[in-house]
């Protein structure tokens, strides 16, 4: 799925969508995570701050909360490690300086 096709699903038109300034942006990102951005999914606040670019619109950001985050991102049949794909958590959470415990059920 392609960003397109990712604010497509979400029904977010991108000219909607805050400016995100050129890579890298991560520091930034975590700035933006200070509860003042609405997830575009469902309105909560944002946990997450990601940028897609598409063409005719440049670089975007594009909030969301965790639930929507898990709910919007595609699988394509393979998934990274779970221990992977908490590393990327961790960092993100240490970068916005929020305490993250991650709850692993079915793990052996
Ligand atoms: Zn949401």
């Amino acid at each position: 799925m392609n960003n397109a096709d990712l604010l497509r699903s979400l029904g977010v038109d991108p000219s909607t969508l805050d400016a995100a300034p050129p890579w890298p942006w991560r520091s930034a990102g975590a700035e933006r995570l200070d509860g003042r951005h609405a997830c575009v999914r469902c309105g909560k606040p944002a946990r997450v701050a990601g940028v897609v670019d598409t063409p005719g619109h440049g670089r975007r950001w594009l909030d969301r909360c965790i639930p929507c985050l898990i709910a919007t991102t595609p699988g394509d049949g393979s998934s990274a490690p779970l221990k992977d794909t908490l590393a990327v958590l961790r960092e993100a959470a240490w970068e916005a300086g929020v305490d993250l415990t991650a709850v692993v059920v079915g793990e052996a």
